[in-house]
């Protein structure tokens, strides 16, 4: 005889699903609300103009795995531990941070610039880009283990001017958020990691 084991909800659950009884020792799962954060920058057709943090739970033999889904406009998603969101967090406001510190004088190097490309004396209309060193952390899973999340602070500055840019990065993918945005998303991941690591089963 199989006997499922059913846990009670995590305080933050509020889309359900039930044992599946195709999958031995399934317990059920549970999602959190969606905390999002729209991103100005999205122009692409079919990308979603928003990032996402999102906790859920699946219970497994009366265990439950509870990760933090970062997912980002194209719908990659990260499955994040505690620890490993509120490292995120960090890397996402330091990056805010030298978003602050940047000179808005097209041609300035900024202190934070550890590469830039050499101005290109054949097209003036080439940027230059100053780049940041890469922050990244790496998610632990548990689908996509290995999967890792990268903050740059990036500048290009154009004949008519400088753009600022502070590029999240998905397993690959970059997203060009503000300085605004980031702290927004680092609030998210900070209260999903603390809403997951007071949930005792
Ligand atoms: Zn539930
Ligand atoms: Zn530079």
């Amino acid at each position: 005889m199989i006997v499922v084991v059913v846990l009670a909800c995590p305080s933050w659950c509020v889309v359900h699903r039930g044992p599946d009884p195709d999958e031995p020792g399934h317990g059920g799962a549970h999602y959190g609300h969606e905390l999002s954060v729209p991103i100005e920058e999205i122009v692409e057709v079919g990308v979603e103009v928003r990032i996402f943090v999102q906790m859920n739970a699946h219970d497994m033999d009366g265990q439950r795995h509870t990760v933090i889904d970062l997912v980002d406009p194209h719908g990659y998603n990260a499955e994040l531990t505690v620890a490993e969101a509120r490292a995120v967090a960090d890397i996402l406001v330091r990056g805010a941070d030298l978003w602050s510190v940047t000179p808005l004088t097209a041609g300035v190097c900024p202190p934070w610039c550890v590469s830039h490309t050499s101005p290109d004396v054949v097209d003036i209309d080439d940027a230059i880009i100053h780049r940041s060193e890469p922050m990244t952390v790496v998610a632990s899973g548990p689908t996509l283990s290995g999967f890792p999340i990268e903050v740059e602070m990036c500048v290009l500055d154009r004949e008519d001017g400088r753009e600022l840019d502070l590029v999240v990065s998905l397993g690959g993918t970059r997203t060009g958020v503000t300085s605004a945005e980031a702290c927004k998303i680092a609030a998210h991941l900070l209260s999903a990691a603390d809403l997951v690591a007071t949930d005792r089963v």
